[in-house]
């Protein structure tokens, strides 16, 4: 963008908001046509503060949609094993249609393990290698991470078809980077994932007609590293240090410089977040309709 321009914000609060209330009338005809009430149950292992308000927010998202909702909680020293029965025991719940378990877990305990012991039809947050591999493999079918598919989402809100369009990714983790290259890949994007070991990151970033940023570095993407009118999209969350001792949580792109160069970008908060989470009853409503044999619902 040139002559004093900015960037049109993509509002990821309202597009998670509509997308909730489509979810909620899927919810209604659910049960109205199939007596079936989608149920999530999630598992959170000792007392981190973040997680604890990330597992009620998702209760209360749930909840709100028309779906039950189900608290497990470990204490901070349970076993490996006491988890994965916990898991194996929700797998075969009736009530259950959607598992999380949520991360970080303990030194201790072997997250990869955990995410094994899922059923993966019930595995809402698509950790469990059969999901990753259908993901991989383009056959559909599974049930793909909230947080990339909350990304697409927000892209062709945006941008409408992707195909052609140059997606460079910064960060490769199992949760945003890679899940995110192959949806992206299946948009029929080319893309680049660069990391933390890229050499001059910004010569890559640069080309990227979408730009993803999830590293978890605050404001580490700079305007100078944006193609004028690219489509940025901001998954970092960071808290930092605020006024009077309070925290405010600042994004993994330098906002106030971006926002002069990107055609579209995300804030945070109020951008990747809450798509998130409205992705999350999105996969329970989807898991909850294949388990019973019914197609996906429309949303
Ligand atoms: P991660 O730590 O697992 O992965 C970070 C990635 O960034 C790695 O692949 C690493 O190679 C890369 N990286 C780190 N430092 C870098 C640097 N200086 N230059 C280039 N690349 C670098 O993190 P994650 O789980 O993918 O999360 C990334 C961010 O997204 C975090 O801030 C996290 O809080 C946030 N997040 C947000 C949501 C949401 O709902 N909005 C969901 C998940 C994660």
């Amino acid at each position: 963008m040139s002559d004093g321009a900015r960037a049109s914000i993509i509002d990821g609060k309202a597009t998670a908001e509509r997308l909730r209330a489509r979810i909620g009338a899927a919810v209604k005809r659910l049960k109205a046509d199939h007596g079936l009430t989608p149920g999530l149950a999630a598992v959170l292992v000792g007392e981190d503060p973040a997680s604890e308000i990330y597992v009620r927010n998702k209760g209360r998202a749930t909840e709100a949609a028309g779906m039950a909702s189900f608290t497990h909680r470990l204490a901070a020293d349970s076993d490996q094993g006491a988890l994965i029965d916990l898991v194996r025991s929700l797998n075969t719940d009736d009530s259950v249609n959607a598992i999380l378990v949520q991360l970080p877990l303990p030194d201790h305990i072997d997250a990869d393990r955990v995410t094994e012991a899922l059923d993966p039809a019930k595995d809402v947050d698509g950790f469990h290698l059969i999901n990753v591999g259908r993901l991989s493999a383009g056959v559909g079918g599974g049930l793909v991470p909230c947080t990339p598919q909350g990304c697409v989402m927000l892209l062709k809100d945006a941008l409408g078809a992707l195909a052609g369009l140059h997606a460079v990714i910064l960060g490769r983790s199992n949760l945003v980077g890679k899940p995110l290259a192959q949806l992206l890949l299946g948009e029929n994007c080319t893309v680049t994932i660069a990391h933390s070991r890229t050499r001059n990151l910004a010569a890559e970033t640069v080309r990227g007609d979408i730009l993803v940023a999830a590293v978890g570095r605050p404001a580490l993407v700079k305007g100078s590293w944006i193609k004028p009118g690219a489509a940025v999209i901001d998954v970092g969350i960071n808290r930092m240090e605020g006024v009077a001792g309070k925290s405010r949580l600042v994004g993994d792109v330098d906002f106030d410089q971006a926002v002069t160069v990107a055609g579209h970008i995300t804030p945070v908060p109020g951008g990747v977040g809450p798509m998130t989470i409205a992705c999350l009853l999105r996969n329970t409503l989807i898991a909850t309709a294949a388990q019973a044999g019914l197609p996906a619902p429309e949303i």
